[in-house]
């Protein structure tokens, strides 16, 4: 499955940023990909996209190309949220929420695209709640679903205090501009004792590593790429705990024998080197 990436106007403007996780402009470049460059910081080792294009050139990226990609692959985006789901043990939080008389039970999905997993949610006993920056897949899910989508940025939505029991965001937090504001937003909305569900890629996994700046997620639409130790400390800064890290995908499908493909997904899933990597964060509950 390909990554989606946009069409980079060429009229965009880019901008240096420092780091978003310490603060510091020193840099050494990390991946030289064609009309954009990661750099890894000196300081923290966070790698991210330096220069980078403006805030509303960003958000423009994700018009009706975006929608198209989105609808074409849902089925097979939801059948990867549920393996993610189920390797963080979301039924033991799904036992410990939806039974007690106490919790919200609402469920926010960051980055819903067209509302499948809300609308699998909804009908688990969650409440469920979309953001999407996408208009055309905000749409879809509010026609064909009729699920509860906002349209906007997660900042944007400006949700109430302790409004969720659980914050899913599944590829969403190497596009934002400023994780460390969307980390500290989604500690804000959970109620105390509930968790921060998070899918990104892996920029220390295998498949990194090997195809450099071909890797698949080493695309123009990723402001950042994570390794375990940097979005670790951006979730410890926020209060957060992290429960576990679960990674998976050895070797992307079509770059190598199947068995082959087999036995490297598998290895790296022990190892914890896999491609992409999900954490489990818990908003502590008391001070
Ligand atoms: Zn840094």
């Amino acid at each position: 499955m390909k990554t989606y990436s946009s069409e980079q106007g060429m009229d965009e403007i880019k901008q240096e940023v420092p780091c978003n996780l310490c603060g510091s402009g020193q840099y050494k470049p990390r991946l030289l990909c064609n009309g954009f460059t990661f750099v890894e910081c000196l300081r923290c080792g966070l790698v991210y996209q330096n220069p980078r294009p403006r805030d509303e050139d960003v958000l423009s990226r994700y018009g009706n190309d975006y929608f198209t990609y989105e609808y074409e692959n849902e089925a097979n985006f939801f059948g990867l949220m549920l393996l993610g789901l189920n390797d963080v043990d979301f039924s033991g939080i799904e036992a410990e929420i939806l039974s007690s008389p106490d919790r919200r039970k609402k469920f926010l999905d960051i980055g819903c695209a067209t509302g499948r997993l809300l609308e699998h949610v909804r009908g688990r006993g969650w409440q469920e709640q979309g953001a999407e920056v996408c208009r055309e897949s905000v749409e879809y899910g509010w026609s064909r679903r009729n699920v509860r989508i906002f349209h906007g940025t997660l900042e944007e939505a400006a949700f109430p205090d302790a409004e969720f029991s659980v914050v899913h965001g599944s590829h969403v937090i190497e596009h934002v501009l400023n994780p460390a504001a969307f980390v500290r937003e989604i500690f804000r909305i959970l109620e105390p004792g509930g968790y921060a569900l998070i899918t990104t890629p892996n920029v220390e996994g295998w498949q990194a590593r090997l195809f450099r700046n071909s890797w698949r997620s080493a695309i123009g639409d990723h402001m950042f790429l994570f390794s375990k130790a940097a979005l670790g400390s951006l979730f410890s800064n926020t209060g957060f705990v992290t429960q576990k890290i679960k990674t998976w995908g050895g070797l992307a499908a079509g770059r190598g024998p199947k068995p082959l493909k087999r036995l490297m997904d598998k290895s790296a899933k022990v190892l914890g080197t896999g491609d992409v990597m999900m954490f489990r964060c818990l908003k502590p509950a008391g001070p």
